[in-house]
C-alpha cells in the first residue's frame, strides 16, 4: 500500500485527470506563442484553443461553443455573471437579486458587490438539504423588481442537487435573468443541453482534473455579452488578457472525460455505491452518526457526515495523522474553526454543524481506500471518545 494519505478532498481540488498534464506541456514548452500573434507559427495555438472550446461546450450544455468563454475559475466566472446582469446599477425599478441559501462564498461575495452598487439582495430560504423550493422562488419573483437570481446547482459541501425543472421559466416569465453555479457538477452529473435555459452557467478545472486558475463561463446570449476584464480584444473582446492556453488545453482534455463520466449511469452508480459504503459503515460503527442531506438526490461522490461530539477541529489534523485528508466544508473556510453555514442555513445545530465532515471521493477511488479510511475515522473516534464506539 502506498504511504501517501487518502485523498478524500475531491470537492476542494482534484489531482490532474489522465493525459491532462501530456496535453498541456507542449503549449508550455515549444508551442508557447501568444495565440494572438498575427504569426502563422502561433495558428496551432489558436486551433488548440478552439478545440479545447468545443470540448468544454460539450460538457456545458452548449449549443454553439462560441458560448463559451475561457475565465481564471469559478470565482470570476460567477463574477462575471453577476457583472453582465447587473452592470450599469439597477434598471428602472429592478433592483432586486436573489441567491439560494446555501451558495458558495464566491456567490455570496459577489452578491455583497452588487448590494453595494444599489442592489437589494435577497437570501431564499433552502430546506433542509439546502436546496430552495420553486414555490419560494416563485413568491420571491411575485414581489416584483427582480434583475437576478443566481442558484447552486449540487452543493460543495453536502453534494445536494438542485432540481432546476421550471426555474427558467418563472425567473424568465418574472423578466428577470438567472445563473447556476454548476462547478460541482462535471465528471459527477450531467449537465443538459441548453444549460436548464439559464443564462450563465460556471464551471471550475480544478474540481475535474484540470488544473487551478482556469474555468469557463457558458453564455446563452454570447453576442449580448458585456466585457468584464477590459483590456485586449481576447475571448470575443469580452474578457481581456492573454489567455491561459496551456490551463485551457488541460481544461478541454479533462472536460471530455469529465462529459463521459457523467452520462455513465453504471459508473455513476458504482462511485454512489461506494459512497453509501463509507457512510453506512461509519454510521454503524460510531454512535448518532448520521449523514447531511441524505433524503434527496445528491452528486455520487460527496458525503457531509456529522459524527456528534467530535468537533472537526479536533478530529480532521488527527485523521490527517492517520493518513486520511478530509475537510470539514467549504476549502475556501478551511482556516476559519467555524459551523459550516450550509449547515446552519439547512436548519442544523451548530454543535452538530461543528461535529460534521465532509469527505469526497474521486473518480479512482477505491473500495479497499474506502475502507481504509472509515478504519482510520472509527479509530480516530475511539481517542477522542474511548468507551463509545460500538
Ligand atoms: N462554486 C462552488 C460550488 C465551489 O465549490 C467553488 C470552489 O470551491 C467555487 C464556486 C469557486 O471556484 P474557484 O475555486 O475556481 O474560484
Amino acid at each position: 500500500m502506498s504511504d501517501a494519505p487518502l485523498y478524500f478532498d475531491h470537492n476542494a481540488t482534484s489531482p490532474l485527470a489522465a493525459g491532462v498534464f501530456e496535453a498541456m506541456r507542449p503549449y508550455l514548452q515549444e508551442a508557447y506563442h501568444n495565440p494572438s500573434s498575427a504569426s502563422e507559427t502561433a495558428r496551432p495555438v489558436r486551433v488548440a484553443i478552439e478545440e479545447a472550446r468545443r470540448a468544454t461546450a460539450a460538457l456545458l450544455g452548449a449549443k454553439r461553443s462560441d458560448q463559451v468563454r475561457f475565465t481564471s475559475g469559478g470565482t470570476e466566472s460567477i463574477h462575471a455573471a453577476f457583472f453582465s446582469a447587473c452592470h450599469g446599477g439597477p434598471h428602472g425599478n429592478r433592483r432586486r437579486i436573489g441567491i439560494g441559501g446555501a451558495e458558495h462564498s464566491a456567490t455570496q461575495g459577489a452578491a455583497q458587490r452588487w448590494s453595494e452598487a444599489g442592489y437589494r439582495v435577497s437570501t431564499l430560504p433552502v430546506d433542509g438539504r439546502g436546496c430552495l423550493a420553486l414555490g419560494d422562488l416563485q413568491s420571491f419573483l411575485d414581489e416584483g423588481d427582480v434583475a437576478f437570481v443566481s442558484i447552486l446547482a449540487a452543493n460543495n459541501e453536502t453534494g445536494a442537487q438542485q432540481d432546476l425543472t421550471g426555474f427558467a421559466e418563472a425567473i424568465v416569465a418574472a423578466g428577470a435573468r438567472w445563473h447556476v453555479d454548476a462547478v460541482q457538477m462535471p465528471g459527477k452529473s450531467p449537465i443538459p443541453e441548453g444549460a436548464w435555459g439559464a443564462h450563465w452557467l460556471s464551471i471550475s478545472g480544478h474540481k475535474f482534473g484540470a488544473p487551478k486558475g482556469i474555468g469557463a463561463l457558458y453564455s446563452a446570449d454570447s453576442d449580448q455579452q458585456p466585457c468584464w476584464l477590459a483590456g485586449g480584444g481576447q475571448e470575443h473582446q469580452q474578457r481581456g488578457g492573454t489567455e491561459n492556453v496551456a490551463g485551457i488545453v488541460g481544461l478541454g482534455v479533462a472536460a471530455q472525460q469529465a462529459r463521459e463520466r457523467a452520462e455513465d449511469g453504471p459508473r455513476r452508480a458504482a462511485w454512489a455505491a461506494l459512497r453509501d459504503r463509507l457512510e453506512s459503515r461509519l454510521c454503524a460503527a460510531i454512535p448518532g452518526a448520521y449523514v447531511h442531506a441524505s433524503g434527496g438526490p445528491r452528486v455520487p461522490n460527496t458525503t457531509f457526515v456529522c459524527l456528534p461530539g467530535l468537533p472537526a477541529e479536533f478530529l480532521l489534523p488527527m485523521i490527517e495523522q492517520g493518513g486520511l485528508l478530509a475537510s470539514a466544508g467549504s476549502a475556501c473556510d478551511a482556516t476559519h474553526w467555524k459551523p459550516s453555514p450550509v449547515l446552519l442555513a439547512m436548519g442544523v445545530d451548530p454543535e452538530h454543524a461543528s461535529a460534521s465532515l465532509r469527505l469526497s471521493l474521486g473518480p479512482e477511488t477505491t473500495q479497499e481506500q474506502v475502507d481504509r479510511a472509515v478504519e482510520i475515522l472509527i479509530q480516530a473516534h475511539a481517542w477522542l471518545r474511548p468507551g463509545e464506539a460500538s
